[in-house]
């Protein structure tokens, strides 16, 4: 049975709002938006949940998750895919996720380079064989900025109906606080690390003596990793096999960001040329004529193309223009609108990114459009 289900059903006479296992997740989200990590490691994942949360947070780029069971991972891992709208609008920051099959017992490298590791009731189902390395593999080898620990506080199980020995059949301890405590500083003390005591899951009024529901121990490294070519040991061979694999879409990628500037600057050329042809077009309604043939009157003034693109600088030579029936709106008018100057950062890179994709007049400065078809329409 899910964990979280069974623990919600034992702390179902002390309410817990909201829920202890979303109170434990919100406070590794409250850790990320206070220390902003770019890689997040999540250990023993389960379900991947508390991954799926991470996901939306915008400082991280690279998520894994491992777990010893595939299976767990596998029920909800579909949640980790990138979506419909993650592909329509790519937004700046890249984000690889990654699922792992293996165990907190053994070193892989693609563990290295973590700034945050989190060990959500974790802990309390290793065997005594597997805690004791676990302090090695975790802080000694993968050795990122923080590491978040939570485990079960056995003080307060008392005020649990129904708890005898464990909260769940799968735990092989239960710590009190002052066991806790003295692992957890013991390990920081080896590997150099600080840590703090909190917690989650209040005590009712009157029972506070009991500490928190949930115990947890954040571990901050004392001084920076020594670089990757200083560390002495070779790198282990690789102990995990990797289960799951999303790379999200990301304008750092040039395909996505070429495909983000043409749409950009087409959007843009249109709404520039719709605005120059509306006057022309009720002109040519009012004296039935051919709107192509009063270009000189086109000539746009700066207001009507401020608006929602943003404020338009128009200088001298950037107006766009109609000559028969094409339209011409310079590249650097449609450069001078925020998104797309923002988008390619200089105008060469716009050049760049829409050659061959974009119709342009032939010296290059410009985008065209014939106005036959709204010619035809009116
Ligand atoms: N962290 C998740 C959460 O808070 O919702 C799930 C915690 S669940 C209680 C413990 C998870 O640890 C299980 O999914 C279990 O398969 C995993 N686990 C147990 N031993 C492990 C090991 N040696 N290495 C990696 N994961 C392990």
């Amino acid at each position: 049975m899910d964990e979280n289900f069974e623990e919600e059903q034992l702390t179902g006479i002390i309410k817990f709002t909201p829920p202890l296992y979303k109170q434990r997740y919100q406070f590794i989200k409250d850790l990320v938006g206070k220390y902003k990590p770019k890689k997040v490691a999540d250990l023993g994942c389960a379900d991947c949940t508390l991954l799926w949360m991470l996901k939306f947070c915008s400082c991280i780029e690279v998520l894994a998750g491992l777990d010893i069971c595939a299976s767990v991972m596998k029920e909800k891992m579909h949640r980790l895919s990138p979506l419909p709208g993650d592909y329509l609008q790519p937004t700046e920051r890249s984000l690889t996720v990654t699922l792992h099959h293996g165990s907190v017992a053994h070193k892989d490298p693609c563990m290295l380079g973590f700034d945050l590791v989190t060990c959500i009731e974790l802990i309390e189902h290793l065997e005594q064989s597997e805690l004791k390395k676990f302090p090695e593999v975790v802080f000694g080898f993968m050795s990122p900025s923080i590491v978040v620990i939570s485990t079960p506080n056995s003080e307060f199980n008392p005020l649990l109906p129904g708890v005898t020995l464990f909260r769940h059949s799968d735990h092989k301890f239960e710590w009190t606080r002052a066991e806790f405590q003295s692992w957890a500083l013991e390990t920081a003390r080896h590997y150099d690390y600080s840590v703090e005591f909190t917690g989650v899951g209040h005590p009712p009024k009157g029972m506070e003596n009991v500490g928190f529901c949930t115990q947890i121990g954040v571990f901050v490294r004392k001084y920076p990793q020594a670089s990757e070519s200083a560390q002495s040991e070779k790198p282990p061979k690789a102990a995990y096999k990797t289960v799951f694999k999303a790379v999200y879409p990301s304008l750092k990628d040039e395909k996505y960001l070429q495909n983000a500037v043409v749409s950009e600057v087409i959007f843009t050329a249109q709404i520039i040329k719709q605005r120059l042809l509306d006057p022309l077009m009720s002109e040519h309604e009012e004296y039935n004529d051919d709107p192509t043939e009063r270009k000189s009157k086109f000539q746009p003034s700066v207001s009507c193309f401020s608006g929602d693109l943003g404020k338009l600088d128009v200088e001298k030579g950037m107006a766009p223009f109609v000559d028969g029936n094409v339209v011409y709106i310079p590249l650097r008018t449609i450069f001078s609108f925020p998104k797309v100057n923002q988008l390619c950062g200089n105008f060469e890179k716009l050049h760049k990114l829409i050659a061959g994709k974009v119709t342009l007049s032939s010296d290059g400065s410009a985008v065209m459009f014939t106005i036959e078809h709204e010619n035809e329409e009116n």
